[in-house]
């Protein structure tokens, strides 16, 4: 017997990685939506089994199958290493994903989504029910406009914790990855501030973006900053990260609380989130400090 190939007849969807000299595949039965919304080319396909897919500008963005992975881990870190998080600005994240993880813990107040593309949110509500479930919790707003301008807005010491939840570093997210984007969250933030940003591959882009980042986001007046790992299966490479920085130390966390929380997660637990904080070696001699 010989294994399938790709060529085996079906319809496949494939994000070639050109960087990685590498593509990944998923069998697909049907493009569900394609549109050019102002900012970007937006497409829904309905997989054989990865559930429904968003892709923005020829990039996976999530799957039905896997996004908690990815959702889980931009948020619950953070929320348990800041002290008391009340004010939680989500900047991107249009799918909603993220702002459902947010909005699990009982203490935060407020959640603000900034996404500059209303087009996203609408269509994650008619895809992607699931992850849109808690946009009607009164603690949530969801507000459509650029995340670069909204923060250089924001009055000083406002937020406990920005979420940059954006697309790749190119469009209208470019300046997401900037020392004067970081800037003008570290004045927007609190005493106890922290920011986290989903900072892509590290087999693909650690010289690229995540070691740049902490560069930037030390400079921008952070005090401490480290890369958390997770697997995301529909990501190049399979391996992500999230950076997170604060004013004080971020390597330690409320441990009880995220032992004894109260709501459920699919992969998010005390125990993963030390081994997230582990750094291979490679991490360590580019750290910047
Ligand atoms: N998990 C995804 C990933 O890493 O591929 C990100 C998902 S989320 C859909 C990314 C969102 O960032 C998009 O909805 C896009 O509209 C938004 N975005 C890009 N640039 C932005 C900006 N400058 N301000 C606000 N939102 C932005």
């Amino acid at each position: 017997m010989t294994a399938p190939t790709i060529n085996d007849g079906a319809d496949w969807f494939t994000e070639v990685c050109e960087k990685g000299g590498s593509a990944f595949s998923l069998r697909v039965r049907k493009k569900l939506h394609d549109e050019h919304s102002p900012f970007q080319h937006i497409e829904i396909w309905e997989t054989t089994d990865f559930g429904n897919l968003m892709v923005i500008d020829g990039f996976v963005m999530l799957s039905s199958r896997d996004n908690y992975l990815y959702h889980e881990m931009m948020s619950h870190p953070a929320l348990f290493t800041h002290p008391a998080p009340k004010r939680v600005v989500i900047i991107g994240g249009g799918d909603c994903g993220t702002l459902r993880e947010v909005l699990k813990h009982p203490g935060v107040q407020h959640v603000l989504q900034v996404d500059i593309d209303e087009r996203v949110t609408r269509l994650a509500e008619e895809y992607f029910p699931e992850l849109c479930a808690s946009n009607h919790d009164p603690r949530a707003e969801l507000y459509f406009g650029d995340g670069i301008q909204w923060v250089k807005d924001a009055a000083p010491g406002s937020i406990d914790l920005v979420i940059v939840d954006s697309t790749d570093p190119i469009g209208p997210a470019e300046g997401l990855f900037s020392e004067a984007f970081y800037r003008d969250c570290h004045r927007a933030l609190g005493e106890a501030g922290l920011i986290v940003q989903q900072s892509e591959s590290p087999l693909l882009h650690y010289e690229s973006i995540i070691r740049p980042m902490h560069r930037s986001m030390r400079a921008a007046g952070f005090a401490d900053s480290v890369s958390l790992q997770f697997p995301q299966p529909v990501y190049p490479s399979g391996w992500w990260t999230a950076t997170l920085a604060g004013k004080q130390a971020v390597v330690e966390f409320r441990q009880e609380d995220a032992r004894a929380k109260a709501f459920a997660t699919r992969y998010y637990n005390a125990a993963i989130h030390n081994g997230a904080l582990a750094q291979p070696e490679f991490f360590l001699h580019g750290r910047t400090d």
